[in-house]
């Protein structure tokens, strides 16, 4: 096993075994909880270690890495089953054909005109496309708030993504604020959840917390963590034209 094989594996069962544990608090099965790998800045060689470690869902956050990076994995694979990929960024709407082109589940659908343009892709590539509408849990207006559509709108942007072809509408995904006690957060999201599923009882997925923040979601009803530092390690800083250091590999 090379080193980086084992601490991908050792990075793996730490992060089952914080799942399986923070379920086991909240009364709820860890089966009921799903790993997404957010393996964006990380190679393709690390996301055919972790499909073969089991692991069959992963993230990504920009379309150019994200298109790359399947193709790369595919190929690697050379028809062996490949990973479920989740874009889990903000996607601009000229993006949005490319990301349908490849995404098998979209975590940032904010506005009515995405939802619109990712249904135009989906039906391109002839398969249904799975969106979660992003809400956005920070009360903070401003240029801290993060990306989401405002919680009093969420409903409204749900029941016109039921009316987009090609589009399956699948949850809600929030990202806690940088500052402040994210289970209020994860409190909210919870009861949008809620609302969600009186509108479309498929729409049960919630998508909620990351390395920092999976215990807080899961206490509050997240059924999908997005993960990628306690898998991967820590990222690089990236710069608009790439990577740069300091970076740990
Ligand atoms: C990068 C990213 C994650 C993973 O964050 P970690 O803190 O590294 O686990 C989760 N969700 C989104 C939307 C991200 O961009």
């Amino acid at each position: 096993m090379t080193e980086r094989r084992a601490e991908l594996a050792a990075n793996l069962a730490a992060v089952r075994d914080r799942i399986a544990a923070a379920a086991r608090a909240a009364g709820r099965a860890p089966e009921e909880i799903l790993l997404v790998a957010v393996s964006k800045t990380f190679p393709a060689d690390d996301v055919v270690v972790l499909l073969e470690l089991g692991v069959r869902e992963f993230g990504e956050n920009r379309d150019q890495e994200a298109a790359a990076k399947a193709g790369a994995v595919a190929a690697q694979l050379a028809g062996r089953p490949g990973p479920r990929w989740h874009f889990v960024g903000q996607v601009q709407r000229k993006k949005a054909a490319s990301v349908a082109s490849y995404a098998d589940v979209v975590h940032s659908v904010d506005r009515a005109a995405l939802a619109d343009a990712l249904g135009r892709g989906a039906q391109a590539r002839a398969a249904a496309l799975d969106v979660l509408v992003q809400v956005s849990l920070d009360p903070a207006a401003g240029p801290t708030q993060r990306a989401g559509v405002a919680p009093d709108q969420a409903l409204e942007l749900a029941e016109h993504v039921l009316t987009v072809p090609g589009l399956r509408l699948a949850g809600v995904m929030g990202l806690a604020p940088r500052e402040g006690d994210p289970a209020a957060a994860f409190t909210g999201l919870a009861r949008i959840a809620e609302r969600l599923r009186a509108l479309s009882p498929q729409a049960g997925v919630v998508s909620a917390g990351m390395s920092g923040d999976l215990e807080a979601a899961i206490a509050h009803g997240s059924t999908l963590v997005r993960v990628g530092t306690a898998l991967f390690g820590g990222r690089a800083i990236r710069s608009e034209h790439g990577l740069q250091g300091p970076s740990g590999r």
